[in-house]
C-alpha cells in the first residue's frame, strides 16, 4: 500500500494530435473539506487508506498536489445532445489525471478548460455525492460503471437555478473515459481517418486487448462494443436504472456507465419513467434506453465507416435488441428465482405479466423482488400485497407464477438460492442520495458516508437503515431531477 507520494501515474493520451486535448493546470476551491473516501477506490489503486486522512489528499483532489508522472488534460469530445449534433463539447469541467493500474483518474468540478463553453467549469456538492454514491451503488449490483475515490466540498460558491450552492470536486476513476462523442469529435479532423485509426487502437488497447492482434480488429472492436452495451443496457433494465441522459457524449465505448446526472433507480415500476426533468418527450425514458443505446451505436457506426466495411457494421448493429432481450430476461429469471427451462424458454410472459402486474398495482420494483426473494409461502402474500396500491393485479400474476414454479419443479428453498444473490435487500434511491445531500449542505457529511457503505453492502443487514428497505415513500417517488449540476 503506498502514500500519495510513492503513487506514480502513466499518460498514453498525448499520442493523440495536440489539438484533441489540453493540457491545463486545475483552479482550486476555497476552504477544500474532505466529505468522503472510498477505501474500495483505494484498493483500486493501490492507495494506503491512511493517506486519505491527511492535507495531501485533500490537495490532491483539490488540483494543487499534482502526483508523479501526472500531465493534467482535458479531452475534446463532440455528442448529439438529444438527437443533435454538437460539434464541440469536451471534458469542460473535468481534469484528467493519469492513470494507475489501467484506472484512468479525473476530478470533476476543477475549474474552466478550453471546452467549457458558457459553463464555469464547476460541479456543486449535490452532483457530486450523487455521483460518488451512485457508481459504488452500481458495481455492487455487478453493474460495470465508473468509480470515485474521493469527494472535497469547499467554500467556493456556484450559481444554479435559483441557488448558491457550494462547489465540489469528485475524484472519479475508470478503465475508459473514451465516448461516442470522443469518435465523433475524431472523425470530424482534418486527418480523420487517421485519426479514428489512432482512437480505435487506443481503445482496443484499453478495453477489448484481445482483439490487438485480430484480423479486421476495427470492425471486431464493433462487434464487442455492441455486445457490452447490450448487456450493460439488460442491466440497467433489469435494476430500474435510468441514466437520464444517454447522449452520445455520456456513452462509453467500452460498456460502462458513465457520467452520472438526473439518474434515478425507477421506485415504483412505470414503463415509461421519464427521470430528466428536461427530458419533456422522453427521448431518454425507461423503456427507450436500448433503443436510444442502440441509436448512438448507430452514430459510432458512422464514424468507422471510413475504416471498417459499414455494411457489416450496420447488420451486426441488428442483432443488438436481441442480445440485449436475452440477457434481460435471462437476468429477470434471476430475479424471480426460476431459471430457462432446458428447452431455452425464458418464461417472457410470465416476466411481461409481472411488469403489467406491478405497474398497475402501483409498486416498488427492487422492493418487490427482495420481498418475493424472502416469500415463504403462496397462502401468506401478505409481505407482498402490503406494499401494493392495488392488489388485484399482483395477486393475479402469483396465480400464473405458482403454476411455472409447478411446472417447472421449483421449490422455494431452489428460488431462494437463486434470488438472494441478486435481489438486495437495498437500492440507492435518489430520495435517500436527498436526505444525505441536504445534511452535507449543512456539513454533515455523515449520510453521505452511511449511504457509502450501504451502496458497498445491498445484500447485507444495516439494521439502523432499516426504513430504506422500504418502498420509497409516495411522495418522494419516480420524481423528476433537473439536469443542472
Ligand atoms: P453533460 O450532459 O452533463 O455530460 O455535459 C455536457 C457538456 O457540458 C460536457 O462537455 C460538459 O463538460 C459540459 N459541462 C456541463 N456542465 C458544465 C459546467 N458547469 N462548466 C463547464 N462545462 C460544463
Ligand atoms: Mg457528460
Ligand atoms: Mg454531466
Amino acid at each position: 500500500k503506498m502514500k500519495l507520494d510513492e503513487l506514480e501515474l502513466q499518460i498514453d493520451y498525448f499520442e493523440f494530435d495536440e489539438n484533441l486535448y489540453q493540457k491545463l493546470q486545475a483552479t482550486p476551491l476555497e476552504n477544500p473539506k474532505l466529505v468522503s473516501f472510498n477505501k474500495e477506490a483505494c484498493d483500486l489503486i493501490g492507495l494506503d487508506y491512511e493517506a486519505c486522512e491527511t492535507q495531501n489528499f485533500i490537495d490532491f483532489i483539490n488540483g494543487i498536489k499534482v502526483l508523479k508522472g501526472s500531465v493534467p488534460y482535458a479531452m475534446g469530445y463532440a455528442g448529439h445532445q438529444f438527437g443533435y449534433f454538437v460539434p464541440q463539447l469536451g471534458d469542460g469541467r473535468a481534469i484528467n489525471l493519469g492513470s494507475i493500474n489501467g484506472w484512468h483518474l479525473q476530478t470533476k468540478g476543477s475549474g474552466l478548460t478550453k471546452y467549457s463553453r458558457q459553463g464555469d467549469g464547476r460541479a456543486v456538492l449535490r452532483s457530486s455525492i450523487r455521483e460518488y454514491l451512485i457508481g459504488e451503488a452500481m458495481h455492487h449490483l455487478g453493474i460495470p460503471t465508473t468509480r470515485a475515490l474521493g469527494i472535497i466540498d469547499s467554500d467556493t460558491y456556484a450559481h444554479r437555478e435559483w441557488n448558491q450552492e457550494s462547489c465540489s470536486i469528485v475524484m472519479r476513476l475508470s478503465r475508459s473515459w473514451i465516448r461516442v462523442g470522443t469518435f465523433e469529435y475524431f472523425a470530424r479532423t482534418k486527418n480523420a481517418i487517421e485519426n479514428i485509426k489512432q482512437l480505435s487502437d487506443y481503445v482496443i488497447k484499453q478495453s477489448y486487448p484481445h482483439l490487438i492482434d485480430v484480423e479486421k480488429k476495427y470492425e471486431k472492436m464493433f462487434y464487442s462494443i455492441v455486445d457490452k452495451s447490450a448487456e450493460l443496457l439488460a442491466q440497467w433494465s433489469v435494476y430500474g436504472f435510468q441514466h437520464g441522459v444517454m447522449n452520445t457524449d455520456n456513452f462509453s465505448v467500452a460498456g460502462l456507465t458513465i457520467d452520472y446526472g438526473p439518474f434515478a433507480f425507477m421506485d415504483y415500476f412505470e414503463k415509461n419513467s421519464i427521470c430528466n426533468h428536461t427530458d419533456s418527450e422522453g427521448r431518454y425514458s425507461y423503456n427507450n434506453q436500448p433503443f436510444v443505446a442502440r441509436w448512438n451505436l448507430a452514430v459510432l457506426a458512422n464514424c468507422l465507416e471510413k475504416i471498417c466495411d459499414s455494411e457489416k457494421l450496420n447488420s451486426y448493429l441488428e442483432t443488438f435488441l436481441a442480445q440485449y432481450q436475452k440477457v434481460y430476461l435471462e437476468m429477470m429469471n434471476k430475479r424471480i428465482g426460476l431459471e430457462a427451462s432446458k428447452s431455452g424458454n425464458l418464461n417472457s410472459d410470465l416476466i411481461k405479466e409481472l411488469l403489467g402486474a406491478l405497474e398497475t398495482s402501483r409498486m416498488d420494483y427492487n422492493v418487490f423482488f427482495y420481498r418475493l426473494t424472502n416469500l415463504k409461502s403462496f397462502e401468506d402474500l401478505s409481505s407482498i400485497l402490503n406494499i401494493a396500491v392495488f392488489q388485484e393485479p399482483i395477486k393475479n400474476w402469483f396465480e400464473s407464477y405458482k403454476n411455472v414454479c409447478l411446472e417447472q419443479n421449483s421449490s422455494f428453498r431452489d428460488r431462494f438460492e437463486i434470488m438472494k444473490k441478486v435481489n438486495p435487500k437495498y437500492i440507492l434511491k435518489n430520495y435517500m442520495i436527498e436526505e444525505a445531500i441536504q445534511k452535507a449542505h449543512d456539513r454533515d457529511y455523515s449520510l453521505v458516508n452511511d449511504l457509502l457503505k450501504i451502496a458497498q453492502s445491498p445484500f447485507d443487514e444495516h439494521p439502523d437503515f432499516e426504513h430504506y428497505s422500504n418502498p420509497t415513500p409516495i411522495k418522494y417517488a419516480n420524481v423528476k431531477l433537473s439536469c443542472s449540476s
